[in-house]
């Protein structure tokens, strides 16, 4: 594949600094903190000859993009030339000091570099494990790109706490406007709670526990709070090798329970104290499960409580439903989850000290749920407007033609009544959008392309991997030539 540079780019200050062309394709992403609110031209201004240090891109405090190396070359900004080799590397406008917060144009705009170096690499996903040897170790697939960070490669923070606490929310954001499911890339890694304070990783982790307790009825508060005391706000060495947030181990009342969202494969070894009948304890080694996403360790967590068995009766019988919380955490000691005599005592403290019931479903309003108007998912810069309430949102789609309503995750939850128009005229950019045989990322490739121009559309689906799918007149009779329309804009 030839290389090219980003068309995002509105400043070239070309930087001596460099190896020359790459000897590794890219396939990796390394977002810095540049350390400073520096502009775009200012970013390339600190690499003249003679500084040894370079980038490919340079996000501005404002948000413009600037190249300093182009991306056919291999920069020096990673501490690792392994990296470099492969990565193309962009330095963001950041704070002076820890956690080097990048401001919301700076993100917006790396969440757009980053979709745009994905596609025009030939890459529909872009994936962050959360862990250096899981990342060094992993080779991507022809159309995945990976995050990788400085600080992997060098005694640096790099790109600091602020960015590396969002990198799994940058790889869905960006996986999403490719067209793909962002949840399927990456959940939360535990590996993020290492650099927050624990205010920071309760306010990270609540709402997981919202989503938990309106999925399977146990208190979001009394879960929180024995995710706090299990992994130490996420800290322990468990959590942050292996997103096993409550130390599961792979063994747990003989794995009769159903619904278990662990593979059953993958554990982590490591010790543990038993105590000995006798009172005493004896260090052994013994095998605990290991989770690709904090998600998962979550819902595993919950299927136990709910499905584990002592003899023929629930050991937790009653827990599901609970609304009270010292009630539950009571069912759960009971049902001999804990052997500690103040284990109802502890997690109750810990629900006060930190007012955990504002996690409960009962108090969560849905205000913060944000409904966006525009064209496209991945078109951010259509955006007519964002509402809390969904009808105004509607109302909003009505009014513009083309435009539809997105939900936080970017799905199209409702297309205006002026879209449903057929037929339409749309203009497609890139000259590799696939044409399917039918509306989804699930339906065989039909081999060919549409190539860059306008085509109409005949009819509208809802289908896997686009927010919404076009039918090309040139295959109406068969109904069977489908494109995304994510990468088509209604002319
Ligand atoms: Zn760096």
């Amino acid at each position: 594949m030839a290389y090219t540079n980003s068309s995002m780019v509105s400043y070239t200050g070309l930087s001596p600094n460099h190896s020359g062309q790459r000897t590794h394709s890219i396939d990796r992403i390394t977002p810095h903190c540049v350390v400073g609110q520096l502009s775009a031209r200012t970013i390339c201004d600190c690499f003249p000859a003679g500084r040894e240090a370079s980038c490919n891109y340079g996000i501005g405090t404002d948000g413009a993009v600037s190249l300093c190396v182009e991306e056919k070359n291999q920069s020096w900004c990673s501490s690792s030339n392994v990296n470099d080799q492969r990565a193309v590397t962009i330095e963001c406008a950041s704070d002076m000091t820890e956690p080097y917060a990048m401001n919301a144009a700076v993100y917006s705009t790396l969440i757009k570099l980053c979709t745009d170096i994905c596609k025009r690499n030939g890459k529909s996903k872009l994936l962050w494990f959360g862990d250096k040897d899981t990342t060094l170790n992993y080779s991507p697939r022809s159309d995945e790109m990976v995050l990788t960070v400085h600080r992997w490669f060098a005694n640096k923070s790099c790109p600091g706490n602020w960015l590396y606490a969002r990198l799994d929310d940058l790889a869905a954001k960006v996986t999403v406007a490719l067209g793909g499911s962002g949840s399927q890339t990456s959940g939360l890694q535990a590996s993020v709670f290492a650099g927050l304070s624990e205010a920071d990783v309760i306010a990270k982790v609540g709402p997981l526990f919202t989503a938990d307790q309106k999925k399977n009825g146990i208190l979001a508060s009394v879960s929180l709070a024995q995710f706090i005391l299990e992994s130490d706000y996420g800290k322990s060495e468990l959590a942050q090798n292996a997103n096993n947030c409550f130390g599961m181990k792979k063994s747990l009342s003989g794995n009769t329970w159903g619904g278990s969202s662990q593979d059953g494969n993958s554990i982590y070894t490591k010790q543990t104290k038993e105590q000995n009948a006798d009172g005493s304890y004896t260090t052994i080694m013994a095998d605990f499960r290991k989770y690709p996403c904090v998600e998962k360790s979550i819902a595993d967590h919950s299927a136990y409580l709910l499905g584990a068995k002592n003899g023929t009766s629930l050991r937790y019988d009653g827990l599901k439903g609970c609304t009270d919380y010292r009630k539950a955490a009571q069912l759960i000691k009971d049902g001999g989850y804990a052997t500690s005599l103040t284990y109802v005592d502890k997690l109750c403290e810990i629900i006060q000290r930190w007012n955990l019931t504002q996690y409960d479903a009962a108090n969560v309003t849905d205000t913060e749920v944000w409904y966006r108007v525009r064209k496209n998912w991945a078109e951010a810069a259509t955006q007519k407007g964002a509402f809390h309430d969904l009808t105004n949102a509607k109302n909003c789609a009505d009014a513009n033609a083309g435009y539809s309503v997105f939900d936080e995750s970017g799905n199209c939850i409702y297309t205006g009544k002026q879209s449903s128009a057929l037929p339409y005229l749309v203009r497609v950019p890139i000259a590799d959008l696939n044409i399917r045989k039918g509306p989804g990322t699930n339906y065989a490739k039909t081999g060919k392309y549409t190539g860059v121009g306008t085509f109409t559309i005949v009819e509208e689906a809802d289908g896997q991997g686009a927010s919404r799918w076009g039918l090309l007149k040139s295959y109406a009779t068969e109904r069977n030539g489908w494109i995304s329309l994510d990468y088509a804009a209604k002319v």
